[in-house]
């Protein structure tokens, strides 16, 4: 059973020397428990925030102990009465091959339903992100302008197609000509900007953008955003979901914006998906039926092996993904 653990705290960019890989026993079950066999992990960017020491949302990670994130398995033992041999279920458990758990810590997911991944992307915890950022925070009414950044990936990708939904005109900002050629042609996104290509960020923006900006759902913070705020219309609305461009600059601190959110009225919310997990049933639902409406439509990139977590982990900041980052570990 081989699981990766945490053995140095990274200061800017994590590489390989802070993952180490260990050989443990399987774990044997105590009374109401199972024994999972881990097929796809999610990497997540957030989990750059627990490799630190400092004071969050969620509790840091310990040294020398397996990292920990969403995962998707299947039962190969069980002491409990809810969980049968062969049930399909997900939960935050290890980076590591074979999890046990207690019932409270996982939940039976239906193959028939979705394919499996879904667990840990749009019918997951990055759906319900995308889906209350935009309904509760954005609020964008038919014709409002919904900026989006990180645009292609797991949430951005969801979060345009919510806000499509909604009837916004949707701009996306992402890295690649690839992934703007996609959020245009294939998520039907109006318009898209490279970041990396685009000389002048302002001006583009200035131009996808002219009727200004009354709404942005915000996943990279940073100069993109500075560029963003410069747009908003009167009564605008920000939902911070992520801040990635800084997750590997501590000290990043950048231009301040009181004044941009004064002159607009504009209204600028942080959030945790989980702050809304009273609402997750209604939330799933509805991304639910879009999804089987064609309303709405995902993409994973998956990466096979074990051995390659920690690579499709860094990859999120080099932003080698479309949409979300699996990696499939094992088979049924
Ligand atoms: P993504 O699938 O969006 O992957 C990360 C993407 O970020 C990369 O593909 C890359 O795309 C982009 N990126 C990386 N570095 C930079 C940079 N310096 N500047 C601009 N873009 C960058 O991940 P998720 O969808 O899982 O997460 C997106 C954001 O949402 C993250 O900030 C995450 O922390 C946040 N989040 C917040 C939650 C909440 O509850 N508030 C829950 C889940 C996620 P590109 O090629 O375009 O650069």
């Amino acid at each position: 059973n081989r699981q990766i653990h945490l053995v140095k705290r990274p200061e800017t960019i994590p590489t390989e020397e802070h993952f180490k890989f260990v050989e443990v026993p399987v774990p044997s079950l105590g009374e109401n428990e199972v024994l999972i066999h881990n097929l796809y992990l999610s990497v997540d960017p957030y989990m750059r925030g627990r490799m630190s020491d400092q004071k969050s949302y969620v509790a840091p990670f310990n040294l020398n102990e397996k990292l920990v994130g969403g995962v998707v398995g299947e039962v190969v033992e069980s002491s409990s009465s809810r969980f049968s041999k062969g049930d399909i279920v997900t939960g935050m458990l290890g980076w590591e091959e074979y999890s046990k758990a207690t019932e409270k810590e996982i939940r039976k997911i239906d193959p028939n339903m979705a394919p499996v991944t879904t667990a840990l992307g749009i019918l997951g915890l990055t759906g319900l992100t995308a889906y209350f950022g935009i309904e509760d925070i954005c609020r964008p009414k038919e014709g409002e302008t919904v900026v989006v950044s990180g645009a292609a990936g797991a949430v951005g990708s969801t979060a345009g197609q919510i806000a499509k939904i909604f009837g916004a005109r949707v701009v996306g900002i992402a890295g690649s000509d690839d992934k703007v050629n996609y959020i245009q042609k294939e998520l039907g996104f109006d318009a898209a900007i490279n970041y990396k290509t685009t000389d002048d960020i302002q001006a583009a923006l200035e131009e996808a953008c002219p009727n200004g900006v009354d709404a942005y759902f915000d996943n990279v913070g940073g100069e993109i955003s500075d560029a963003v705020l410069n747009l908003l219309n009167k009564h605008a609305r920000i939902a911070q979901c992520g801040a990635i461009s800084s997750y590997n600059k501590p000290d990043d601190q950048g231009p301040r914006i009181q004044t941009k959110l004064i002159k607009s009225s504009a209204l600028i919310k942080g959030f945790v998906v989980s702050d809304y997990s009273d609402r997750f049933k209604e939330g799933a639902s509805n991304l639910g039926k879009w999804l089987s409406e064609g309303k709405l439509t995902y993409e994973e990139t998956i990466v096979e092996g074990f051995e390659n977590i920690p690579e499709a982990f860094l990859g999120l900041f080099k932003g080698t993904n479309r949409g979300k980052q699996l990696v499939k570990i094992g088979e049924p």
